[in-house]
């Protein structure tokens, strides 16, 4: 049985939330690997004995106290669940055309802040990053779910191009293209046309946009609505933010409060 202490005060709980691909039940060993295992003891210099907050995306919530520090990383016991894992959120869906470093940082994190359950890289024919380093999208995708309290993460599609992409789609989930010209209703009128908790999927464009046979491509896809947000040209990552928190504000979670999170 694993010792608790119940007077433990919850600011004692752990500062550093991490996740950890395995299970997590009560006494569970679980692996840190060395980056973690290094965060933990140099940056945060916490001790064997301090408890750290572990999720997986599929156990909920965990309080665990490091148990050591190894070279190859180190080792802590999951203690009590201190959150209860939530129903997998309906789909939001966020395809993107690779953009510049920085700015791909940017749309990345803001993605995973704004709750998008997938991720999709599609090559058009002004992409001029085509290029992923999809671990490095994959560490930027953990931090950003750690650092916001999420207990999932979303998923990450390789790059495929835009054709083969819609090709694929073949899924009920409605498409909205974020179209900076042409006739495209703005995305507050159009979300008003779907129920609340609805699976939604937004594809936002190059830094050159998208082009005009594309364009057209893309208008003639029977699953595609163009959507428009507002008179400006927004940089990609800005229209990718301004879908998610437009949607999730009208239609998703963004106006729910998470369960136990109080003031
Ligand atoms: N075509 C512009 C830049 C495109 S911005 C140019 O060449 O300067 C990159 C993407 O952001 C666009 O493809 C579109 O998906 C989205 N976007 C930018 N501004 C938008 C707006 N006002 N409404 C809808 N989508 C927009």
């Amino acid at each position: 049985m694993a010792k608790h202490d119940p007077e433990e005060n919850e600011t004692e709980v752990g500062k550093a939330r991490l996740f950890v691909p395995d299970a997590l039940v009560e006494d569970a060993e679980v692996a840190l690997d060395p980056g973690q295992s290094h965060y933990l003891r140099h940056v945060l210099r916490l001790a064997p004995g301090d408890p750290v907050q572990l999720f997986n995306g599929r156990d909920g919530e965990w309080l665990a106290r490091i148990d050591r520090f190894a070279k190859q990383g180190g080792t802590a016991i999951a203690e009590r669940m201190t959150r209860t894992q939530p129903p997998a959120p309906p789909a939001l869906v966020l395809a993107f055309a690779p953009i510049r470093k920085q700015r791909l940082d940017v749309l990345i994190e803001k993605a995973v802040e704004l709750g998008a359950t997938r991720l999709c890289p599609v090559l058009t024919e002004r992409t001029s990053h085509g290029r992923l380093k999809r671990d490095r999208i994959e560490a930027q995708i953990r931090e950003a779910a750690e650092q916001c309290e999420r207990l999932d993460l979303p998923e990450l599609d390789d790059p495929q191009p835009l054709p083969a992409f819609l090709q694929d789609w073949g899924t009920d989930i409605p498409l909205l293209l974020a179209a900076e010209a042409g006739e495209a209703k703005p995305l507050a009128e159009l979300a008003l046309e779907f129920p609340a908790g609805s699976p939604i999927a937004f594809v936002i464009g190059p830094e050159g946009g998208f082009s005009a046979r594309e364009l057209a491509f893309l208008t003639a896809n029977p699953l595609l609505r163009a959507v428009g947000l507002g008179p400006r040209i927004l940089r990609a990552e800005t229209a990718a933010i301004a879908v998610l928190a437009l949607w999730q504000g009208l239609r998703g979670d963004g106006a729910s409060r998470p369960p136990g999170r109080v003031g």
